[in-house]
């Protein structure tokens, strides 16, 4: 039987492996980390429950839905989506373009006005154009792209419209308007309703697929041979395959194969992506928010986007405690990280006690951060010709890419899933 090796235990590289087992085949999984799951791992310290940043599942894809239920046996948490914004010492619903209630008047009359008066046929070279025609220059320049600047880490004129899907909602005048007079709304949020493992956070969901995997842990590769079809790992060893797929982001795939060309190189080194380092804390408390998620707009808040695992699922904090999770973005290209992430802790607590979520009477019950890397790809207005370089000379070699950071996009748990599954797939047409 040909040897079948998967770089990365993620979603993708789980997806490879589960495609390859239906159909009768064994691959193996080399994961560089102690532990499985990559960005869908789960852990657990001191009865906190915290994911590898926020992750709920809203996959429609009924087969994943189903397959994630096996995995927990059927005990998962349906939740109804809430969020809101923070802006300037106001709490706004989401998304803040129909829910402008409560904003200042005057602020309030110039989004109106833009909006009216905005070119909606304007040429659209980049995302700010696309913000500017789609919502008018003030709601644009206040919030998305304010918002581009702490999530994105670059501007809105320095990317392209090419990840948003459904991700920014477009509404028409009546909808503004209606949003701008009443406190109450209808919920347009993509995200609608989510499920969440009852125990053992996010990574609960994938339990069928970590039975059916042959994975080796603790198995950094460091150099892929092409013409030997051998990969070295980090303690010296070697081990041959016939076919490859990595997971692995693709300016580290590259920085692991032998003499590639510099072309593809120089192209994968633009290929960006931010880090993120996330703040999770716990508190003695659990009426901390009515929202399961908050997007902070202002630079002098350190956070970008918070959550509340204990919304989630109570299971994931102990009983009567309330737990926070907050993301904070930084990015090799655009702005790298000017702290260490533990130094991270502190002002976030501050700005948490500062925005009235944390009182000074709450104990403080758990504190950690952790860095995350490969956070978001940033669809910046290099990312698609450098893609086709590396996609390309990935091709043209025979190495499979696949998931979030192999096909460098904008992924979710379920389309990372589907893209190992499709390139395990691939293999097999070929193949058979
Ligand atoms: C902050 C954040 C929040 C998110 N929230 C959600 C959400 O709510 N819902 C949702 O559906 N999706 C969410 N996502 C997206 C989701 O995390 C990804 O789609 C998915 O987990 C990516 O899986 P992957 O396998 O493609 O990549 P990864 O999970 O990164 O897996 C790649 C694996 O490869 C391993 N690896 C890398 N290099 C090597 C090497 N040299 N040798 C061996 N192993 C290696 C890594 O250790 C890693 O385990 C979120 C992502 C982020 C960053």
């Amino acid at each position: 039987m040909p040897q079948f090796a998967i770089i990365g235990a993620g979603m993708a590289g789980l997806g490879a492996a589960h495609r390859f087992y239906q159909e009768g085949f064994e691959a193996t999984i080399y994961e560089k980390n102690s532990h499985p799951g990559g960005h869908a791992a789960t852990f657990v310290k001191d009865g906190f429950t915290f994911d590898d940043g926020p992750h709920i599942s809203f996959t429609k894809n009924k087969r994943l839905q189903s397959l994630f239920a096996q995995s927990v046996g059927y005990a998962y948490e349906r939740v109804k989506a809430s969020t809101n914004n923070y802006w300037r010492g106001y709490w706004i619903k989401h998304p803040a373009q129909c829910n402008l209630y409560g904003l200042p008047t005057d602020l309030v009359v110039e989004i109106l006005t833009d909006f009216i008066q905005r070119d909606g046929n304007a040429k659209i070279s980049n995302y700010q154009d696309w913000l500017h025609a789609s919502f008018g220059k003030t709601f644009a320049d206040t919030f998305p792209m304010q918002y581009t600047r702490k999530f994105h880490t670059t501007e809105a004129a320095k990317m392209d419209i090419n990840w948003l899907g459904p991700r920014l909602y477009q509404p028409d005048l009546q909808e503004i308007l209606r949003g701008a007079l009443s406190p109450s709304t209808p919920d347009v949020h993509y995200v609608d309703h989510f499920r969440y493992p009852s125990q053992g956070g996010f990574i609960a969901f994938l339990k069928l697929f970590l039975e059916d995997a042959r994975i080796e842990l603790d198995r950094e590769i460091t150099q892929i041979d092409l013409r030997q079809k051998s990969m070295t790992f980090a303690n010296g060893k070697q081990t041959h395959f016939d076919h490859l797929i990595s997971s692995a982001p693709l300016p580290e795939l590259i920085s692991l194969i032998k003499d590639p060309p510099a072309a593809v190189q120089q192209a994968a080194a633009r290929l960006a992506c931010s880090s993120c380092v996330l703040v999770n804390v716990g508190i003695d408390r659990s009426d901390i928010s009515n929202a399961q998620w908050t997007y902070f707009y202002d630079d002098d808040y350190i956070f970008t986007r918070l959550s509340f695992p204990h919304m989630l699922s109570p299971h994931n904090v102990p009983q009567g405690a309330g737990s926070i999770q907050a993301e904070i973005y930084y990015s090799k290209k655009y702005k790298p990280m000017d702290r260490r992430p533990d130094n991270c802790i502190p002002i976030t607590i501050q700005d948490l006690k500062r925005c009235g979520l944390v009182k000074e009477s709450d104990r403080l019950l758990y504190s950690e951060s952790r860095l995350v890397p490969y956070a978001n790809v940033i669809f910046d207005l290099e990312r698609a010709a450098s893609l086709k370089i590396v996609h390309g000379y990935l091709d043209e070699i025979g190495i499979h890419y696949a998931g979030r950071y192999g096909q460098w996009g904008y992924h979710w748990t379920d389309e990372s899933f589907l893209s190992g599954e499709a390139a395990a797939k691939d293999i097999l047409s070929r193949l058979l």
